[in-house]
Parts: C-alpha cells; structure tokens; sequence
C-alpha cells in the first residue's frame, strides 16, 4: 500500500464526515449532536467503508493483488453536449436556467505494477461548457 493510498482513505473519510455532519445541520433535533467529536466519529466509521471500497478498485484483475492498479492514461471515445434545465438562486431570486455541459465517455487505461497487467474500464465525466 503506497503512502497516496493512505493519504486518499483519509482524505476520503474526513470529506464524508463533513458531509454527513454538514447535511446534520439541516435537521433539528440532530444539530446539537454535531461538533468536532461527532465529525472525527463518523469519518473514523467511514474509513473502512473507504478502504474496502478503494480496495476493491485498485486490485489487478489479472494476479489479484490490491494496490497495485496505477493509471496508465485515457482515451476519448466520443464527446457531445448535454443540456439540464437547472435551478439557481434563493426565494424571489429563483429562477429555471438551461445549462450546457460536455458529456465525455472514454477508456481508462490501468496497469498493474506488480505483473505488468493492462486494463480499461469505461467512464463518463460531465464538465460544465
Ligand atoms: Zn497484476
């Protein structure tokens, strides 16, 4: 395990913990729970979450051993425009506005450090024009 896969776990699970304790926020009853202690809490629940699921993502398929997947590049397949009607802004300011994002679909090339083994997978990434 490299020292970027720690780091990623950790990052990951203290992100999802201020998630969580953000969305708390919004309820009554639940935001008096919310403090630090709560936040390292449910980052600390959320680390093995992360982990198996970082995991699972970065074993070879070909010799099974996680931690190993390291990125190998990309490859556009197509690109083309989608348009989502979308709302912005708060009470009187609320309006419907039609926004254009790029939608990407492309090969993910992986390779496998330990054996040598070359994959892809298929992914899709949606960036605002
Ligand atoms: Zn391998």
């Amino acid at each position: 395990m490299r020292f970027s896969d720690k780091f990623g776990i950790i990052a990951i699970s203290l992100m999802t913990g201020g998630i969580i304790s953000m969305f708390m926020f919004f309820f009554d009853g639940v935001r008096e729970y919310v403090s630090w202690g709560s936040f390292f809490l449910i980052s600390i629940l959320a680390s093995p979450i992360v982990y198996f699921s970082m995991k699972g993502s970065s074993t070879c398929p070909a010799c099974k051993k996680a931690w190993k997947e390291i990125s190998n590049g990309q490859e556009t397949i197509r690109e083309y425009p989608v348009t989502k009607t979308e709302n912005e802004g708060y009470g009187d300011q609320r309006r419907s506005v039609v926004n254009t994002y790029i939608h990407r679909e492309y090969w993910q090339f992986h390779k496998c450090e330990a054996c040598n083994h070359e994959w892809k997978t298929k992914e899709n990434s949606e960036t605002k024009a």
